[in-house]
């Protein structure tokens, strides 16, 4: 069998899908056909991998499998999503992903916001002692000019916005143009294209903090960049919808937008872009064709739903172990449910429970928190892997997998497309 490979996709709006099981790609590619919007079928962070215990050659030959059975023949992309190191590149460009996200978000102070103007002076000196900036007369590059961002929204830098922005973003930048150089060389003069991401920090991005950061990626020369992904006002909660002010968002939006084309083009990318209904007719109709969505963890819900339907017993048992996995598992992530509301909800016996566990939010958030360890370290009662029968189940019932995916994910792109 001649398997796809696949290539960059260059600024076509496009559509992230996570599969953390590697067997979603049959409902992804049914849930995109004649949306418009470009897939990337093999799509995972290195923090996925490490949690399901999958290799980047498992990830991207899932996909490849699925594609080739199904006789894709159009373009699709490939993901090596939130990559921290220099040998992160290595080990998923190695496998044959071409679409490299660089996390910076180590070297982000997220400090920043709160500093007083002495204190970002001498972070400011810190910066300049480490060169970080190298021989560039960086100050003037920023201070004292207008940037003319098109449709009458000029901005320009005070000596504090502009401090602020460099002590917050200033090594990240740095670190960018390191991750930047090892994936051109990596590639090989192979096909390859960038995203940056700064999602996971504390606080939202600023216009102007968002203008620093990518006129730091020209400066810098970071090649091939075609995204790049700014922390949003609001809430984008894993596995539910957006909570925060929708006009708010949609004005902050407009502004990213008419940077990323300044400083590009490259396209915005939302992050924890699953289950964000509410705002996808907004991010439709602002980004237009500047716009890459991921989701990961709303196919791996549809595929648990898959086992609630067809095997209700094990799906109690899975829910039951993740209810005792939350407190520890819960931590690494930026979600509203508490310890108190997973103890009140109730186990799961049939049907009836569907909607707490796999529509609301403190059931989907469990779920979405405990994935790593419901894959990996999770067996029933008699020592079987969670996991394996989770596989098991899809594939015997892989019909009504590909229907829910298709249309579930489908809802996500007709929102979209409906701004
Ligand atoms: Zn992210």
């Amino acid at each position: 069998m001649q398997l796809p490979v696949p290539v960059p996709l260059g600024l076509k709006k496009s559509f992230g899908f996570g599969d953390r099981l590697g067997l979603a790609t049959p409902g992804h590619l049914e849930a995109v056909r004649g949306t418009g919007f470009a897939p990337i079928f093999a799509q995972q962070s290195i923090r996925e991998m490490t949690r399901t215990q999958r290799t980047p050659a498992d990830v991207m030959r899932a996909a490849q499998e699925a594609l080739a059975s199904a006789g894709h023949a159009e373009p699709w992309g490939a993901d090596a999503d939130h990559l921290k190191t220099p040998e992160d590149v290595e080990r998923t460009a190695a496998a044959g992903f071409c679409f490299f996200t660089i996390d910076p978000s180590a070297h982000v102070n997220n400090g920043a916001d709160a500093m007083s103007g002495p204190e970002l002076a001498a972070a400011v000196a810190e910066l300049d002692k480490d060169r970080v900036f190298g021989e560039r007369a960086w100050r003037q590059e920023y201070l004292g000019r207008t940037f003319d961002l098109g449709t009458g929204m000029g901005l320009r830098f005070g000596e504090e916005d502009l401090y602020r922005a460099v002590v917050k973003y200033g090594r990240a930048t740095e670190h960018a143009a390191v991750m930047g150089r090892a994936i051109a060389a990596a590639a090989g003069g192979g096909g390859f294209e960038i995203e940056v991401s700064v999602d996971e920090t504390d606080s939202p991005t600023r216009p102007l903090e968002h203008l620093f950061f990518g006129l730091e990626l020209r400066a810098r020369g970071v090649p091939n960049v075609v995204s790049l992904a700014p922390r949003f006002i609001g809430e984008f909660e894993k596995g539910i919808d957006y909570r925060g002010d929708l006009v708010a968002f949609e004005a902050a939006l407009r502004q990213h937008v008419a940077i990323a084309r300044y400083c590009g083009p490259y396209k915005i990318s939302v992050h924890s872009g699953s289950d964000k209904f509410a705002a996808y007719p907004a991010v439709g109709r602002v980004c237009g064709d500047l716009l890459h969505v991921k989701t990961a963890g709303t196919s791996y819900l549809e595929a648990l739903r898959v086992v609630a339907r067809v095997a209700p017993a094990v799906f109690g048992e899975i829910a039951e172990y993740c209810r005792g996995r939350f407190a520890v598992d819960r931590q690494s992530y930026h979600i509203s449910t508490t310890e108190a509301e997973i103890a009140g909800l109730g186990p799961y016996r049939g049907k009836a429970d569907e909607p707490a566990w796999l529509d609301e939010r403190v059931g989907r958030q469990l779920l979405h928190v405990t994935f790593g360890s419901a894959l990996t370290l999770g067996a029933d009662a008699r020592g079987r892997r969670f996991k394996d029968a989770i596989l098991e189940l899809l594939t015997e019932n892989a019909g009504l997998h590909r229907e829910l995916l298709a249309g579930h994910l489908g809802r996500h792109l007709t929102l979209l497309n409906a701004g």
